[in-house]
């Protein structure tokens, strides 16, 4: 499960990458599995690539799965799990879990201040590798930029997160967005998502899986039951991940049309 494919993912995207020696193998044990992307700002414009993969006397490296240089130069440290998150909670992630489920990216970036706006000392280049970094991931894992998060957004409330600093993650996101452009139809649905394609897939799970969702509700609600009933679809359908997800291949093996206005953002 470790994404040992990220660097070259991200020379797909036509980001200058180095390759830490040692990165492939390095990690604190092995992702449960990859639901996202964590944005961080290292705290001083001038942090290594190497003192992310090595760590510090209090907290032994990785520290992150990607260093971004503010030349736009980025570091693969790790595939294994790094210390990151820490503590925190988000709707997709399990409390605490954030290090075992998400690529973090630590930027080399002073965050300037909580209140400081939008890209404030964030270089060009910097700014512009870490959105294909996002994109990336995105691309490959089939994820909704809405899988991009901030640190603060998940560690704000328990640790007093406040990085990426001058990072706008709307803003981020919609960039993130853009960049992935029409080549991903980011295709998916979880709990919490809503409408038209929700009630098409309760549709087709009931009526065509009645063993084990035949008495789904169809209401246009992603809930428990019908994540349960996407569940069990991937664990009897070879070459799917079972993550109660539906993305791009678990929707064409539902055989689920995608009406892009009917895609609701999870919450
Ligand atoms: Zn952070």
């Amino acid at each position: 499960m470790n994404p040992v494919w990220i660097a070259d993912c991200l020379r797909m995207e036509d980001v200058d990458v180095v390759e830490y020696p040692g990165w492939r193998t390095r990690g604190h044990g092995d992702f449960a599995d990859v639901r996202g992307v964590m944005v961080h700002h290292t705290g001083s414009d001038r942090a290594t690539a190497a003192s992310i993969a090595e760590g510090r006397p209090d907290l032994r490296g990785p520290l992150s799965q990607l260093h971004v240089a503010r030349d736009g130069t980025v570091t693969v440290v790790a595939a294994g799990v790094a210390w990151h998150a820490g503590a925190g909670r988000y709707p997709w992630l399990p409390t605490n879990g954030g290090n075992r489920h998400t690529i973090g990216i630590e930027c080399a970036n002073s965050g300037t201040s909580p209140t400081a706006p939008h890209r404030e000392n964030w270089p060009d280049a910097q700014y512009s590798a870490l959105i294909r970094c996002c994109a990336a991931i995105h691309r490959r894992l089939g994820l909704p930029v809405t899988r991009t998060i901030g640190h603060r957004e998940y560690a704000g409330r328990s640790q007093g997160k406040w990085d990426p600093g001058a990072i706008d993650m709307n803003v981020l996101r919609e960039d993130v967005g853009r960049r992935l452009g029409d080549v991903s139809p980011a295709v998916l649905l979880e709990r919490g998502s809503t409408g038209q394609l929700v009630a098409e897939l309760q549709r087709r799970l009931k009526h065509a899986y009645r063993s084990y969702a035949g008495d789904l509700a169809i209401d246009g609600v992603f809930g428990p039951a019908t994540e349960a009933a996407v569940r069990e679809f991937q664990r009897r359908t070879p070459g799917l991940d079972v993550d109660g997800v539906v993305g791009p291949l678990t929707a064409a093996a539902l055989r689920l049309t995608v009406v892009p206005s009917a895609q609701a953002s999870p919450q």
